[in-house]
């Protein structure tokens, strides 16, 4: 197991290609897919180079982007050298994420047989209207051929990626993209709302005023409409925007194993264009532009852009922020273990406040925001981490 940590690290490899690029996206992806083979070579190179990292890993996460406008063969390719350079432990969780009018069976089975044993399907809405506002390449039909496929292709363990908080959406056109959801009977759901990030073409057009941006109250609305729905329907509400169906054999649930290390402090290693590395308590990140990733292991050196090394008190607050986004909360003991700080004493005032609003609850052993307070993550969390915690 690693040190430090007795968690295994998570692998992520960023494909920085997409077959058009969305308006509300500030992922790094380009559309330039004569790219790809020398892409293949730089990733590759990078993948021998980082492996020699003294570490353990059960998860493999290939995302983007989109990784589904990569040929399967390539897809085999990546995994297989991950697989060859890095110490991954058995029955590891591989995911990939794909998007419906970028795969057929075929794909699907191909993926399957080269080992990727969870999907995550970027289905966003099944409502045709909400698919032409986003602009997406993909109809709702071809969202729903694609997960049957993916059933076909004996993918035992898929998820569904949708969004709300659309400017025109109302409360009832959300709860029906819920609806199909749940009957189609995924593994994970992960509902994410629409966010304005800063610079986008969506950002300038809101700006602009020629697009109405959804108000704080019916975001916050449809937040607890979509949580109030998926727990009434089988699913754990584990992190703000994700979702876990519980199974029927032991009442566990199908939370992604990878997406769990982020929010759980867990070592995890990026590789591609813009892709993040965390080993505590350092961070570093790659060159974002695909030209430079690959010019600097053409040179053979790690296509880093910057590092940084966290502060106790860096650490501190993020171990505040991660552990709100979740609904298990802030591992109070953990927290004192690591920083030697009470918690509960050192906020006393604050979280009884908090209580009183019914934004915050606490046991023995945790403290965690309720529905209202996740609602209001980022105010709650800078209420913490703006005092003096050191
Ligand atoms: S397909 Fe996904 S990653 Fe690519 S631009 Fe659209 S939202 Fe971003």
């Amino acid at each position: 197991m690693n040190p430090d940590t007795e968690i295994p690290a998570g692998i992520y490899i960023h494909i920085p290609f997409c077959e058009k690029k969305c308006f509300y996206c500030d992922f790094y992806s380009v559309t330039d897919i004569s790219q790809i083979p020398l892409f293949m070579v730089a990733l590759k190179k990078e993948i021998q180079m980082v492996s020699r990292v003294s570490l353990v890993f059960d998860t493999l996460y290939i995302g983007g982007g989109t990784p589904s406008v990569l040929d399967a063969d390539l897809v085999a390719q990546i995994i297989g050298f991950a697989f060859k350079y890095f110490k991954i432990l058995p029955e590891p969780e591989v995911t990939m994420e794909v998007n419906p009018g970028t795969v057929t069976l075929e794909d699907l089975t191909n993926y399957r047989n080269s080992g990727v044993n969870r999907l995550n399907i970027g289905v966003q809405s099944f409502h045709a209207e909400n698919l032409k506002w986003l602009d997406r390449i993909h109809s709702a039909e071809q969202a729903l051929l694609s997960l049957d496929w993916a059933r076909q292709a004996g993918f035992d363990n898929v998820g569904l990626d949708l969004i709300y908080g659309l400017p025109a959406q109302t409360e009832n056109n959300w709860l029906e993209d819920l609806e199909r959801a749940v009957d189609l009977h995924p593994e994970h759901l992960s509902c994410y709302m629409l966010t304005r990030e800063s610079g986008t073409p969506l950002d300038k057009e809101v700006s602009a005023g020629r697009i109405r941006w959804a108000g704080d109250n019916t975001l916050r609305g449809l937040f607890e409409t979509t949580i109030d729905y998926l727990t009434r329907h089988g699913f754990l509400h584990y992190e703000v925007s994700n979702f876990a169906r519980f199974t029927e054999a032991d009442g566990s649930a199908w939370k992604s194993r990878h997406n769990s290390k982020y929010w759980s402090f867990a070592p995890y290693i990026g590789l591609g264009p813009s892709a993040h590395s965390f080993i505590e308590p350092e961070r570093c990140w790659n060159h974002k532009s695909v030209q430079n990733y690959i010019r600097e292991l053409q040179d053979g050196r790690l296509p880093v852009a910057d590092r940084e090394k966290l502060t106790r008190e860096q650490l501190l607050m993020e171990s505040i922020y991660l552990g709100f986004r979740t609904t298990k909360g802030i591992d109070l003991v953990r927290l004192k273990d690591k920083f030697g700080i009470d918690f509960l004493k050192h906020f006393h005032e604050m979280i009884a406040d908090f209580e009183k609003k019914g934004f915050l609850k606490v046991t023995k052993t945790h403290c965690a925001l309720t529905v209202k307070g996740m609602a209001l993550l980022d105010s709650i969390t800078a209420a913490f981490t703006n005092q003096d915690i050191c």
